[in-house]
């Protein structure tokens, strides 16, 4: 049967999120009866700790069902500030007010909020590669053109100012920053971002730091861009509880920025969703009061974390595979390019991780995301966030794939 229905130009460009597509194809076999390991899904395997539920609960017994102010409810977003301004005292600089806050559905809807209200048809923005595929994709919808910027394979691939300045052009607009990455793991240091922030301030860029991982951190903490900027005025920085509290289905994230660009985001949203799920607000609220309780969760899931990456990268290290060393974050980046190509001269299959990640689900069983989806063609992704167990069989078997088309 013919196509009958025409799309319009909004979505001309616009492609399903790859990291979702692999954890839902898990998903999928997992229930069709077939034994996945899933080291595709980008989210905590970790329940929400109790006491945050217990809130939760509360609230909503408390009546909790109703809208709330589209940027969201004042003590949370009171809170956000709050600690954002205890960090910022630690660091030496200035403190966040609540109406430079506004609350979203995730930090995705933030960011998407934060990218529409500020890039347009004509504008570039540097995005560094390889990187997390919804920035590409959401400033398509935004109509701008996203500029992949090559990371440094010196440098964990993380992106330099002297990159990000060749890449730029009279249509700058913008430069959008994440650390920890998703997919490398790496962080930046307080003097790589102070000079990708420079770069950017010198040439009247925005900046939109996404910080959604920065709870997760290994060796050292990941720095903010709000610590390291010499001024806010065009920054955003986004953040969440999706990872730091294993809270990814509450779908609770925001934005910090200048309070016309909280007054935009804010229009956008009331004619998008309104105000974020309120009990959502609620449950994160609890986790902001009690700052030093939610830490002690966090420590020990970052620990959890922790033992998993190193129990993946000794069996990648022994298996010879080329791979960012990850500091954070929950993902190991490993180039499997070297055997992706020498199985498809071999057996005429298809080159490249697209092609490693198929033969590794569908006959070893384990979900991963192939690298193409972050722009790192040869290159695959593996989630650690997953029982030790899988984890470490996991990466045992795409060893052995790795071993046996070398
Ligand atoms: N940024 C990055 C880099 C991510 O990996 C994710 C994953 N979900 C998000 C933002 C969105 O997080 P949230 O669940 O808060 O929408
Ligand atoms: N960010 C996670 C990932 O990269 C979850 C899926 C998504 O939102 O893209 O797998």
């Amino acid at each position: 049967m013919p196509n009958l229905i025409e799309f319009s130009d909004n979505v001309a460009e616009l492609r399903e999120s790859a990291t979702i597509a692999v954890s839902q194809q898990a998903r999928a076999l997992r229930a069709a009866g077939r034994t996945v390991l899933d080291l595709g899904a980008g989210e905590p395997d970790f329940a929400t700790p109790p006491w945050i539920v217990d809130a939760a609960s509360k609230a909503l017994r408390e009546g909790a069902t109703r809208y709330t102010a589209v940027a969201g409810i004042p003590a949370l977003r009171e809170a956000i500030a709050r600690a954002a301004t205890a960090e910022s005292a630690a660091a030496g600089t200035d403190g966040v007010e609540a109406d430079q806050v506004i609350v979203s559905t995730g930090a995705k809807q933030a960011l998407f909020s934060a990218c529409f209200v500020l890039f347009g048809a004509g504008d570039e923005v540097l995005v560094p590669s390889p990187s997390w595929p919804s920035y590409d994709q959401i400033l398509r919808l935004a109509r701008a053109t996203p500029v992949p910027v090559p990371g440094d394979p010196e440098r964990g691939l993380r992106m330099s100012a002297d990159a990000a300045r060749d890449a730029a052009t009279p249509r700058t607009r913008g430069l959008i920053l994440n650390s920890p990455c998703n997919p490398t793991g790496a962080v930046y240091s307080a003097e790589e971002l102070g000079a990708l922030l420079a770069l950017a301030a010198e040439r009247d860029w925005w900046v939109v730091s996404d910080e959604i991982y920065r709870g997760i951190t290994f060796t050292a903490d990941a720095p903010s861009a709000l610590h390291v900027a010499a001024n806010r005025d065009r920054l955003v920085v986004v953040d969440g509880v999706s990872k730091r509290y294993a809270m990814t289905g509450w779908r609770l994230g925001w934005a910090i920025a200048p309070r016309e660009v909280i007054t935009s985001m804010t229009a956008l949203q009331s004619q998008m969703t309104s105000n974020a799920t309120t009990v959502s607000q609620h449950a994160a609220l609890a986790a902001l009061s009690d700052i030093p309780r939610a830490t002690v969760d966090v420590q020990r899931m970052c620990g959890g974390f922790r033992t998993r990456r190193d129990a993946a990268r000794t069996i990648v290290i022994e298996a010879g595979i080329p791979h960012v060393p990850p500091d954070g974050a929950f993902y190991l980046l490993l180039d499997v390019g070297a055997a992706a190509a020498a199985r498809s001269s071999t057996d005429g299959g298809d080159i490249g991780g697209t092609g490693f990640a198929r033969r590794l689900l569908d006959r070893h069983g384990v979900a991963t995301v192939p690298g193409e989806a972050f722009g790192a063609p040869g290159w695959l992704r593996v989630s650690y966030a997953a029982p030790t167990d899988d984890v470490v069989e996991g990466v045992r078997r795409v060893a052995a794939l790795y071993r046996a088309t070398d």
